[in-house]
C-alpha cells in the first residue's frame, strides 16, 4: 500500500515538474546582428525635424492646424526620395498618408504597418517643466526629446526609414506593402484612420496582417520576471459608460419619505461595485503567462504549468492586482455623481455615470444585462452614452504573421520575452477590423514604468539607440514577412554588424 502510494507521488511529482521545465525553455530564436544600412545620425536629425511641426490633434476640430500637416507631407516628400518616387501615394481626407509599396506576386494577401501623424496638445501651463521645447526636436547625447517621440512620429519615420533604405538596396517584396499613416489618433481616428480602412474595404483588400502602434518593450513589467517583455497586444477592450438616473417625489429634508434618490442609486452603484463581471483566467490572459513562464521564479512557474490544479488561486491572486485584474474582467468604476442643490431640499433626481471597459469576452449588450441584474431596481433607469465601442476579436497567436512577428522582435531585442497581451486603451487598429483577421499591436520601444508617464506627458524622449533598433525592427519584419526566402534577401540588404549599432 506504502508503496503503491510512494509510486504514485513520485509520479505526480515528477509529471508537474515535467510540465514545469517544458513551460520553462524559450524557443531558441537568436539574435540576427545583420544590420539594414541606414545612417543612424541622419535619420536622428530628420526624426527632430519631424518633431518640429505642430500637428496637434484638438477636440475641436476647428482648432486643428491644418498647414502643420501639409507642411509634414511636403518635409517626408524630401526626407524620403525614393519611398516617394517608387511607392504609390494617396492623401486622404487632406491630412492622412497611404503609401502602396506594390510585391511582385500578386497572389499574396498584401500587408501593412500603421502609425499615426498626431499628437497630443502640451498641458498649459507645464511647458516650462520640459527640459526642452516640445517642439524643437532637441539631440541630446542620448536622446531626442520632444512631442511624438514616444506616440508616435518616431513610428511613422522609422517606417519610412527602413523603407527608404531597403528601397535603396533594391528591396523587392513579393507581398504588397500598405503603409497608413492616419492624421486623428489621438480623437477617435474617425476621419483618418477609419477613411483608410474604409478605401481598403471598399476595394476588396483582405490584409494578411496588419501592425499598428501599440504596447512597448517593458523592463519589470512584474516583479519576479527578469528579462524585458515585449507586448503584442492581439486584442481590445471595448469601452462604454451607461448613465444611470432615477427620479423621486423628493420634499422637504424635515419630513423625508423612505430612501432619498441619492441614497438609491448610491445603494446600486454600491451593489455594482461589489458584483464587477466576472474574472477570467483562460484563453488570451492564459497565453500572456504562459509566454512568461519561462522568465518566472520556480515557485510561479510550478503554478503556471500546472493550471488544471492552480487555475482557481491564480485566478484569485491576480484580481488583487489591479493591473491584472484589468486583464482578466471588464472593469467597472463610477466616473460622475450628480444630485441635489440645497442642503434642505431633498433632490428628485440623481444621476451617475458608470465607465466600462470591456473584456473581449463579454460585449456592450452583456454588459448592459448585467447591471440591470445586478442593481435590480426597475426606477433605474439605465442609458448607454454616445462612444461606447465593442471589444474588438481576438487575433491568433498561433498563425504565421504573429510567429513572425515574435521572431522579428526576438531577431532585434534578442533578450526579451514577447507575450501576448490585451490593450487596454483604443489604438487606430479598431478601423481595419474588417480588411484583417490578423491585427496585432506592439511598438518597438523600450520603456521603464517610469518613462511611461512620459507618453502624453512632460519630458517625452526617445533614446537614440533605440530609434536605430525600431528602424531595424520595421525592416526585418518587412523582410521577414514579404519574401519566401527572408534569409537570403537579408544578405543581399545588410552588412556584416560586428561592432557598435548605429
Ligand atoms: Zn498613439
Amino acid at each position: 500500500m506504502l508503496y503503491a502510494f510512494l509510486t504514485l507521488l513520485a509520479l505526480f511529482v515528477g509529471f508537474t515538474l515535467f510540465r514545469t521545465y517544458l513551460f520553462s525553455r524559450r524557443d531558441s530564436i537568436k539574435a540576427d546582428l545583420r544590420h539594414i544600412p541606414v545612417n543612424l545620425d541622419d535619420a536622428v536629425k530628420r526624426l527632430s525635424k519631424a518633431i518640429q511641426f505642430k500637428t496637434v490633434s484638438k477636440q475641436d476640430a476647428n482648432e486643428v492646424d491644418g498647414d502643420e500637416f501639409k507642411k509634414m507631407h511636403a518635409f517626408l516628400e524630401k526626407a524620403f526620395p525614393e519611398v516617394h518616387d517608387k511607392l504609390g501615394k494617396e492623401i486622404i481626407n487632406h491630412y492622412s498618408l497611404l503609401f502602396k509599396w506594390e510585391g511582385t506576386n500578386p497572389d499574396l494577401k498584401p500587408m501593412m504597418l500603421t502609425c499615426h501623424l498626431d499628437v497630443v496638445p502640451v498641458e498649459p501651463g507645464t511647458e516650462e517643466d520640459w527640459d526642452h521645447p516640445p517642439f524643437q526636436g532637441a539631440i541630446t547625447d542620448e536622446h531626442i526629446y520632444g512631442r511624438g517621440t514616444m506616440d508616435v512620429q518616431s513610428g511613422v519615420m522609422a517606417i519610412l526609414e527602413a523603407t527608404e533604405a531597403l528601397l535603396k538596396q533594391g528591396f523587392a517584396p513579393e507581398r504588397t506593402i500598405y503603409l497608413g499613416f492616419g492624421h486623428d489618433e489621438e480623437i477617435d481616428g474617425e476621419f483618418g484612420a477609419s477613411e483608410i480602412g474604409r478605401i481598403l474595404a471598399d476595394r476588396g483588400i483582405e490584409l494578411e496582417f496588419l501592425l499598428d502602434e501599440g504596447l512597448p518593450v517593458v523592463e519589470e513589467l512584474i516583479e519576479g520576471i527578469k528579462s524585458p517583455v515585449a507586448l503584442v497586444a492581439v486584442a481590445e477592450k471595448g469601452y462604454l459608460s451607461l448613465e444611470l438616473s432615477i427620479l423621486t417625489e423628493g420634499g422637504h429634508s424635515s419630513v423625508p419619505q423612505g430612501k432619498t434618490s441619492i441614497a438609491r442609486l448610491g445603494d446600486a452603484l454600491h451593489r455594482l461595485e461589489e458584483n464587477p463581471l466576472p474574472a477570467k483566467f483562460d484563453g488570451l490572459v492564459k497565453s500572456t503567462f504562459e509566454s512568461l513562464c519561462s522568465g518566472m521564479p520556480f515557485p510561479l512557474r510550478y503554478a503556471f504549468a500546472n493550471l488544471w490544479m492552480f487555475k482557481t488561486p491564480l485566478r484569485r491572486f491576480l484580481t488583487t492586482i489591479p493591473a491584472t485584474d484589468a486583464a482578466l474582467r471588464t472593469t467597472t468604476a463610477t466616473t460622475i455623481f450628480e444630485s441635489g442643490v440645497k442642503e434642505n431640499l431633498i433632490p428628485t433626481l440623481a444621476k451617475a455615470v458608470v465607465n466600462f471597459r470591456i473584456h473581449p469576452n463579454d460585449s456592450v449588450e452583456g454588459v448592459i444585462e448585467h447591471v440591470r441584474r445586478v442593481i435590480n431596481d426597475d426606477d433605474i433607469k439605465i442609458e448607454k452614452l454616445f462612444g461606447y465601442i465593442e471589444p474588438s476579436s481576438v487575433s491568433s497567436v498561433e498563425n504565421q504573421p504573429y510567429k513572425q512577428l515574435s521572431r522579428s522582435i526576438r531577431q532585434i531585442f534578442p533578450e526579451v520575452a514577447v507575450a501576448p497581451s490585451l490593450m487596454v486603451g483604443a489604438t487606430d487598429a479598431r478601423h481595419y477590423a474588417a480588411v484583417s483577421k490578423n491585427i496585432y499591436r506592439f511598438f518597438p520601444l523600450r520603456a521603464e514604468q517610469s518613462d511611461l508617464d512620459r507618453v502624453h506627458g512632460t519630458n517625452e524622449r526617445l533614446s537614440i539607440e533605440n530609434y536605430g533598433e525600431m528602424i531595424q525592427f520595421y525592416g526585418r519584419l518587412v523582410v521577414n514577412t514579404s519574401v519566401s526566402e527572408p534569409a537570403d534577401k537579408l544578405n543581399q540588404v545588410t552588412m556584416a554588424f560586428t561592432e557598435a549599432k548605429g
